[in-house]
């Protein structure tokens, strides 16, 4: 099995009803699906590969009358890039709103920017994790159960066993050198997809941390 070297690859597996010894996956990074993985009440996690990019499905599944299933629009796609961002840096700031939001005492409104318009956000009175994409003047997304959040980490473990190397080669336009100053951002359409990030603005404080923590370690 590959060595993970990865903060992730030392998380306990969820588990419960995701059948991560025995996904039915390919080694063949350029095969079309790669997996399709259970994550509860119909929901799957599926990668592919599409115009050879890697894509990642959330996605509601629906059964046939003969017992087999077929993907519904109720659902989102993330890129590998956002797959990736998500895994390797929001999954803790994830986790820890679910813990705030089990304790009554504490408001939780976590709001995370993927890029793009893609955010993941949680907050107090849904006990539910969203992925959405926010395009006026409707809105894509997965809702997810925190117990189906849990799930979700274990597929993610087992496709960066699957495809860690592609992983590696991901860049995020967060980290490049004209996102120093908060113009290169400003003119980013990744971070700034709407315009709408004025000077004085600038990124979300999740976002914020999580690069100083990623500058730092760098620095290192
Ligand atoms: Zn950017």
């Amino acid at each position: 099995m590959k060595q993970i070297n990865n903060e992730t690859s030392k998380r306990s597996m969820h588990g419960a009803g995701v059948d991560i010894k025995n996904p039915s996956k390919s080694k063949d990074i350029n095969s079309k699906n790669l997996c399709q993985l259970n994550i509860g009440n119909d929901h799957y996690i599926v990668a592919n590969n599409f115009q050879d990019k890697l894509w990642f499905h959330i996605r509601v599944y629906e059964k046939r009358l003969d017992n087999t299933t077929y993907p519904t629009k109720k659902g989102i796609v993330l890129d590998l890039e956002k797959w990736t961002k998500l895994l390797t840096w929001y999954v803790d700031d994830v986790d820890e709103a679910i813990k705030e939001y089990d304790d009554d005492n504490k408001d939780v409104a976590l709001h995370i920017h993927l890029g793009c318009n893609y955010y993941v956000s949680l907050k107090q009175g849904y006990p539910v994790v969203n992925i959405r994409r926010w395009f006026l003047p409707c809105d894509l997304g997965i809702t997810l159960t925190f117990r189906q959040w849990g799930k979700l980490q274990d597929v993610m473990v087992v496709l960066q066993d699957m495809m860690g190397s592609e992983m590696d080669k991901v860049s995020f336009c967060e980290l490049s050198a004209d996102h120093q100053n908060q113009m290169g951002v400003i003119e980013c359409i990744n971070c700034n997809p709407n315009g709408t990030m004025m000077l004085g603005g600038g990124f979300c404080p999740t976002m914020r941390s999580r690069l100083m923590r990623e500058l730092n370690s760098k620095k290192q």
